[in-house]
C-alpha cells in the first residue's frame, strides 16, 4: 500500500494534507488513470505526455521530470508488487497555501499517485451497456484532464440512478463524448467521433481506435454525430482505460439495432485485446 509523493513513496495511511490545499479549495490540479494488465503499464507514454500537456496548459509545475516520472511509476509498481489487472490514479494540484485565487508563490505541488486492483468487465463487454444522454454543461477546455469534475459526476449520477453504465453528452444536439470515456457512432462500415478538439478529452484509447481503424482500412471519420442519429446507429461504442471497447446497446431506454453487438465493436475489442497483450487467464 505504498503512495507515490513529490517527494517520496509513503503508506497510504501516513498521507496527509492542509486543510488549506488548492485541489481541495479550487479543483487546482490535473489527473491521470492509466491502465495496467497483468502488471505492466499499457499506453503510459500517451497518459504521461497528456499530463504534461495538462500541465502546461494550466501552468502546473512539475516536480518531475519526463523521465524521472516514467521511473517513479515502474517504482510504484514495483513497491507494490503488482502482477494483476489494476488501475494507477495520480493527481497534482498547485499545493497548499492561504486561499487565494491567484497562484501563490514558491510554492510546491502536490503529488501522489496509487495503486488500486481493476478487474476487467468482462460481460459488460461482452452483452453491452445501456446509457443515457444529458446536456453538456461542462466549460471549453475539456482536453486539458482538471480535477474540476461537479458535471462529469452529476451525469454519471444521473446515468447511474438510471441504472445505466455512462452518459452520452451533447452540446445544442451535437454529442461531444460521455462523462468518462469518448464515444463512437457507427454507420455504413465507417466509424464517427468527435474531432480531438479543446471541448473533449483525447482519450490514449481513442488514439489507439484511431490507428486499429486504419489497419482494417474501416474509415475513421472525425465528425460530431447527433442525439437523433443515435437510434439509427449500425453500432455505438465507448472508451476509457478502465472501460477498454465498451458495447453500448441501448440509449435512453431503447435499444439499438435490437441491443445486438456489432461486428466493428467486436474487432475493436479483439484488436484492442491484442494491442495491450492481454492474456485468455486474465
Ligand atoms: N473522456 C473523458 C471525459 C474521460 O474522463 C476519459 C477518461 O477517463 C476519457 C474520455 C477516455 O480517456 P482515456 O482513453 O485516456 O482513458
Amino acid at each position: 500500500d505504498y503512495v507515490l509523493t513529490e517527494s517520496q513513496f509513503v503508506h497510504k495511511d501516513d498521507l496527509n494534507y492542509p486543510f488549506e490545499e488548492r485541489g481541495l479549495q479550487f479543483g487546482d490540479g490535473i489527473y491521470e488513470v492509466i491502465r495496467v494488465y497483468g502488471g505492466q503499464y499499457y499506453l503510459i507514454e500517451e497518459h504521461v505526455e497528456r499530463l504534461y500537456r495538462s500541465a502546461e496548459a494550466v501552468k502546473l509545475k512539475m516536480p518531475f521530470t519526463k523521465e524521472e516520472m516514467y521511473e517513479q511509476l515502474n517504482e510504484l509498481l514495483e513497491k507494490n508488487q503488482i502482477q494483476q489487472d489494476a488501475k494507477i490514479y495520480m493527481q497534482i494540484t498547485r499545493g497548499s497555501a492561504p486561499r487565494d485565487h491567484a497562484f501563490p508563490l514558491n510554492v510546491k505541488s502536490n503529488l501522489y499517485a496509487y495503486v488500486q486492483d481493476l478487474p476487467r468487465k468482462i460481460d459488460f463487454m461482452a452483452d453491452g451497456v445501456s446509457a443515457i444522454t444529458t446536456p453538456d454543461v461542462r466549460w471549453d477546455w475539456c482536453y486539458i484532464k482538471s480535477l474540476n469534475l461537479l458535471p462529469n459526476v452529476i451525469a454519471k449520477q444521473e446515468a447511474s440512478e438510471q441504472s445505466c453504465f455512462e452518459a452520452i453528452l451533447h452540446k445544442d444536439g451535437e454529442v461531444t463524448e460521455c462523462s468518462s470515456s469518448n464515444v463512437y457512432f457507427v454507420r455504413d462500415g465507417k466509424v464517427y467521433t468527435h474531432p480531438a478538439k479543446e471541448n473533449i478529452l483525447h482519450g490514449c484509447v481513442r488514439t489507439r481506435i484511431e490507428q486499429f481503424c486504419k489497419d482494417e482500412d474501416i474509415p475513421f471519420v472525425e465528425e460530431t454525430f447527433r442525439v437523433e442519429d443515435i437510434p439509427h446507429a449500425d453500432e455505438l461504442f465507448l472508451t476509457s482505460s478502465t472501460a477498454e471497447v465498451m458495447p453500448i446497446v441501448k440509449v435512453d431506454g431503447n435499444l439499438i439495432q435490437e441491443g445486438q453487438v456489432g461486428p466493428i465493436t467486436r474487432k475493436m475489442q479483439q484488436k484492442y485485446e491484442q494491442d495491450a497483450q492481454i492474456k485468455e487467464s486474465q
